[in-house]
């Protein structure tokens, strides 16, 4: 597809750096899509991104009502809505996810992947430009009742500016609260979503909780959902490892490994 691009956000330079590992990962396997960077931010410096050939495209936040913003700001996040299951780094601002919805504005597109900052792309993934909106992988990282949610760290979406602004009414209603930000909103304003392979949003808990489907040769996006690997304050070092020295690969643009430890059979 002609007009189809990739797609990620970045708000601070920790998601930046997320996002240059994600950049050199998809140059290995697709140059022929450039990945399209959303920034909030002016006074931050996007120049390796641009160096690998990414584009830059600045965007506002969203114009929600104050109340809104004050619902969803990180403290009342994690107060409201705690996070039981993992850690949020400190530079994890919810209300900046929220901007991931601006993608539908690029219309110069017809369709786009979008990837999470703290993802990195490890096979060929094109064939998800052929899926229709709105496709998006199952948020599977502990059960089989991780099931019936999406993930929104990769999804296939048709921009529009007609959905833009059907989304943001939806959005910012009175007293209500996404309990996990664009992901809990995209689940309720797409409740017929398409399921992609969890093979193409592979959580990294995965890796630990449930090893028998980290099936490496299937995988062909590693998500570093809660902890990030390049967290110097990272609790699940030890257990994460082999997925953290996978990540540093992406980043320093050396070959990925071809066998990764696999838990499930050692
Ligand atoms: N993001 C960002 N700044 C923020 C929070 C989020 O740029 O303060 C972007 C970034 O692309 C990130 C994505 O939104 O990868 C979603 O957040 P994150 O990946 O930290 O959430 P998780 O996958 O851990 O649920
Ligand atoms: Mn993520």
């Amino acid at each position: 597809m002609v007009n189809a691009a990739y797609v990620t956000l970045v708000t601070n330079d920790d998601y930046a750096l997320g996002a240059l590992a994600l950049a050199r990962s998809l140059k290995r396997v697709d140059s022929d899509h450039a990945l399209v960077v959303m920034t909030t931010r002016t006074d931050i410096t996007l120049d390796p991104l641009v160096a690998e050939g990414c584009e830059v495209v600045t965007v506002e936040r969203l114009p929600c009502s104050n109340e809104f913003n004050e619902r969803h700001t990180r403290e009342r996040q994690h107060s409201s809505a705690p996070f039981t299951k993992g850690n949020k780094p400190t530079f994890h601002d919810p209300l900046d996810n929220f901007c991931k919805l601006r993608l539908w504005e690029l219309e110069q597109f017809e369709r786009v992947v979008f990837i999470d900052a703290d993802a990195i792309v490890v096979r060929d993934i094109r064939k998800l430009f052929g899926y229709p909106e709105f496709a998006a992988a199952p948020n599977l990282y502990e059960t089989l009742a991780d099931m019936h949610r999406l993930n929104s760290g990769v999804f296939v979406a048709e921009p529009s500016k007609r959905t833009f602004a059907d989304m943001l009414m939806r959005l910012d209603q009175p007293d209500v609260f996404w309990r996990r930000t664009d992901q809990t909103f995209l689940e309720s304003y797409f409740p017929d979503w398409h399921g992609l392979p969890y093979t193409y949003n592979a959580l990294q808990y995965i890796y630990f909780n449930l090893p028998p489907l980290w099936h490496w040769p299937a995988i062909h996006v590693v998500h570093y959902q809660y902890e990030k690997p390049w967290e110097d304050d990272h609790p699940k070092r030890d257990q994460l490892k082999p997925l953290i020295d996978l990540w540093y690969a992406a980043l320093e643009g050396r070959d990925l490994p071809e066998e990764l430890p696999s838990q499930a059979n050692s």
